[in-house]
């Protein structure tokens, strides 16, 4: 039983079990509570202590604010999970991946001297990259559109900067880079590149990829995420950024990190990664199950592909259902689903029509179990 200071929004009662009946469903933010159940199993295991007169200092004892021995848990982890080549490759720490998103523009534009670093992105995309590049308006980079604006056009003289984002937030597609040539430089994030989301057709190979704990473990929290860097001279910038920025990540924030690989990579990851699999592939069934039986509505496609993980194919487990209404009125989706008691996120956040809505399906199962009631009801209605 859940302790009643838990109790999901929705619930009510001595041990929560009670469904308050006017409760909307939460599919907004990527909180994501699907883990919590796994983490419960291994509540002892998976604690940390830490005394007082513990890590007082500003540095490791090599000097520098990166903990070696995390920096070799990352790379052991991606060699087990087969998602990410790290070998002679630099790695860095940041608070959570959002701040090596700045720290990645930073490190790849150009100098000063030179025209500003044009950063883009595709539709349908995570918002950060745009409202974070527009807030740290720099000298250095600006951020300029959707990446379509560019494609076809010849700007030889600028640099470009191209957000990837593999799986994609909020559609869940393997996406690769639209731009090419000698001035574009990419920044792929991989923060969904795990067995709990997608197949892992092979291991990503790029020369800037940003990983975080908060979508592989759960702990977002914790605000841990790292840098996979190829060139020495990106890293070194980036460097500096982290150093100007914050002086490295909090030391508690890298042992919690510490700890919950440790425990993740238990069987080679086996029970966290079949874990999670099974729980959003059993979610995705049941959304696509309950939205077939309307016209109304529709989702993103998605395909069963071979996972060199599990060594096997494997269905479609999306973090998110981007959600389309298919009806020409239907215009705002989101206040469709908002007047039915469904609260997800509007298509135009992620710089697409408000046609579509995201609905997170890697909260807590008490807020899928909501979401699916109240969309049962609505395509009832239909
Ligand atoms: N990139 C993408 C695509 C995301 O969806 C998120 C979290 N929603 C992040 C980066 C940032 O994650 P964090 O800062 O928690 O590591």
């Amino acid at each position: 039983k859940k302790p009643v200071c838990e109790c999901n929004a929705c619930y009510g009662g001595s041990d929560c079990s009670k469904l308050l009946s006017d409760c909307a469903a939460d599919a907004g933010s990527g909180d994501p509570y699907f883990l919590e159940p796994f983490w419960m199993q291994r509540a002892a295991s998976s604690a940390i202590l830490v005394s007082g007169w513990h890590r007082m200092g500003y540095t490791y004892s090599d000097g520098t604010f990166i903990s070696e021995l995390l920096v070799q848990y990352i790379k052991r982890l991606h060699a087990t999970v087969g998602n990410a080549i790290t070998e002679g490759k630099y790695i860095i720490f940041g608070s959570g991946s959002t701040q090596l998103l700045n720290a990645a523009v930073y490190g790849l534009s150009p100098n000063a001297s030179m025209s500003p670093a044009k950063v883009v992105a595709t539709a349908p995309y995570f918002p950060v990259y745009r409202t974070q590049t527009q807030f740290f308006n720099s000298r250095d980079f600006s951020y300029e559109g959707d990446t379509s604006l560019w494609k076809n056009k010849t700007d030889k003289n600028s640099l470009f900067i191209e957000f990837v984002t593999s799986p994609n937030n909020p559609d869940g597609k393997l996406t690769k880079g639209i731009l090419h040539g000698s001035n574009v430089k990419t920044i792929h994030d991989r923060a969904y590149y795990w067995p709990h989301f997608t197949a892992i057709p092979s291991p990503a190979d790029d020369d800037l990829m940003l990983y975080t704990i908060s979508k592989l473990t759960g702990h977002a929290g914790t605000r841990f995420g790292w840098a996979i860097i190829k060139d020495k001279a990106v890293y070194d910038k980036m460097l500096t950024y982290i150093e100007m920025n914050t002086m490295g990540v909090s030391r508690e924030a890298q042992l919690r990190a510490l700890k919950v690989l440790d425990v993740a990579l238990e069987g080679d990851g086996k029970q966290i990664f079949q874990f999670a699999y099974s729980t959003l592939r059993d979610r995705w069934i049941r959304l696509k199950e309950t939205i077939s039986k309307t016209k109304r509505f529709s989702l993103q496609n998605l395909s069963s592909q071979y996972c060199t993980f599990f060594k096997r194919e494997r269905d479609p487990s999306p973090a998110y259902a981007w959600l389309k209404c298919e009806r020409k009125e239907d215009k705002n989706c989101y206040k469709i689903l908002e007047a039915a008691g469904i609260n997800g996120r509007e298509g135009s956040l992620y710089s697409a029509e408000d046609r579509y809505v995201r609905l997170s399906l890697i909260r807590s199962q008490d807020d899928f179990e909501i979401l699916i009631s109240k969309l049962k009801v609505l395509v009832a209605k239909d």
